[in-house]
């Protein structure tokens, strides 16, 4: 029997979680959920699932539901912390969109728990910390965002030492292959069309400016100790090879499948067995084309302002995902433009300069302040 926590339950990668579970059956048991606001699908999740503990951000809301009696209503962020801790936790998913998933997933990692990570903030803002504290308990750390699972799959059992390139997948997003679209004009609706993958507003988001590629790049830099020099990004609009290695002989290896987030979860879950599980089997009865094409890095900044970030280190990573959210805040908030995300995101960088990074307290500093700045730079456009 494997006990799962996940954070982040209500939401795109929490759902297709419980999916992959529900999947799994008896040898697979919920022992806790976590969610913000979604109080009223918490609660049918705990109906379902009857975790030995659920946590809502929206404490007050959740308290009007009914929950089933045997699961306990956590009383704060800091008892969300002790939880994911104790001894009858093997596995936490943390899929919290944001900082939130930080703390509880350091604590986790501390406490030496398997850690399946979707919540890519938390390495690009505290990388150095999360792989310090895993290599320090012995916690095994599993990606489960698709590339970095695809590139763990390639690399497992390997050396990183054989490794000669990263190559991150990336489908383009809605815009990149659509010259006529002028991206000082183009629409929320537009932008939540996302062409291959069905995933939350913020990441669907990005995936449009191609900041989460670039997110992905500092995730991959952490995850796979690898410079930025050996980290690259290739158009693959049908978004069927998750992500390649090639090694120091030049040979290089691919992970495919269709799109489909259960995919990377159910291995996470399952690791390091290779059970059977939702997927779709890649029907080779029907013509299939993949194709490849460098990124437009003139018209889609974010991977050249990724790899300065890569480059500069320090709390840079924290600085480029805070300044991020707050400029794609403002963008569904229809305060900017789609065009004006990186440049908000660049200038936050560049007035911030270098920033420590050897605590816990500084990331934050460093993600507070970004936010200040960014709005700052926001209310002057
Ligand atoms: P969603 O927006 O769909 O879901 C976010 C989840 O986080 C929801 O369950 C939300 O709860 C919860 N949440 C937000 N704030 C808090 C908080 N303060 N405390 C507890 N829970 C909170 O996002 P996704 O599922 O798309 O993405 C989640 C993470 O996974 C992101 O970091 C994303 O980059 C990453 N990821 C996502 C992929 C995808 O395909 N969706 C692919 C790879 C990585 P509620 O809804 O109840 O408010």
């Amino acid at each position: 029997m494997k006990t799962i926590a996940i954070l982040g339950s209500t939401g795109s990668i929490g759902t297709n979680s419980l999916k992959v579970i529900r999947a799994l059956g008896k040898k697979y048991r919920i022992v806790g959920l976590a969610a913000g606001r979604n109080t009223t699908l918490l609660a049918q999740q705990a109906a379902e699932f009857t975790p030995e503990w659920i946590y809502a951000e929206d404490r007050e809301g959740m308290r009007l539901k009914t929950i089933p009696p045997q699961c306990r209503l956590l009383g704060d962020y800091a008892e969300l912390c002790d939880a994911v801790c104790s001894a009858n936790v093997d596995v936490v998913l943390c899929a919290i969109v944001g900082t939130a998933g930080l703390r509880p997933v350091l604590t986790a990692i501390e406490a030496g728990k398997r850690i399946a990570l979707a919540s890519k903030e938390i390495l690009v803002m505290a990388g150095n910390l999360v792989t310090a504290a895993a290599r320090r308990s012995k916690a095994m750390l599993l990606p489960v965002d698709s590339e970095h699972c695809a590139i763990f799959q390639c690399i497992d059992g390997k050396s990183h030492d054989d490794i000669r390139r990263i190559i991150l997948t990336c489908s383009g997003g809605p815009f990149h292959d659509r010259k006529e679209f002028d991206l000082s004009t183009v629409t929320l609706e537009q932008t939540l069309h996302h062409p291959t993958w069905n995933m939350g507003r913020k990441i669907t988001i990005d995936s449009a400016t191609l900041m989460n590629k670039g997110l992905e790049m500092i995730e991959a830099q952490w995850l796979f100790s690898q410079p930025a020099s050996r980290i690259e990004v290739v158009i693959h609009p049908q978004s069927i090879i998750h992500s390649m290695v090639e090694f120091q002989d030049g040979s290089i290896l691919a992970q495919m499948g269709y799109p489909d987030m259960c995919l990377p979860i159910h291995y996470c879950l399952t690791y390091p067995q290779r059970l059977p599980g939702t997927a779709v089997n890649m029907d080779f009865t029907q013509a299939l084309t993949m194709t490849f094409e460098p990124p437009d890095i003139e018209r889609f900044p974010a991977l050249r302002i990724a790899k300065q970030v890569m480059n500069c280190g320090g709390a840079a990573g924290s600085i480029f995902n805070a300044a991020n959210e707050v400029a794609v805040q403002a963008f569904i908030e229809s305060r900017i433009t789609f065009d004006r995300i990186p440049v908000i995101v660049e200038e936050t960088l560049d007035r911030l300069g270098t920033l420590p990074a050897a605590t816990l307290d500084d990331i934050l500093h460093a993600d507070t302040f970004a936010r200040e700045t960014a709005r700052h730079l926001l209310g002057r456009a």
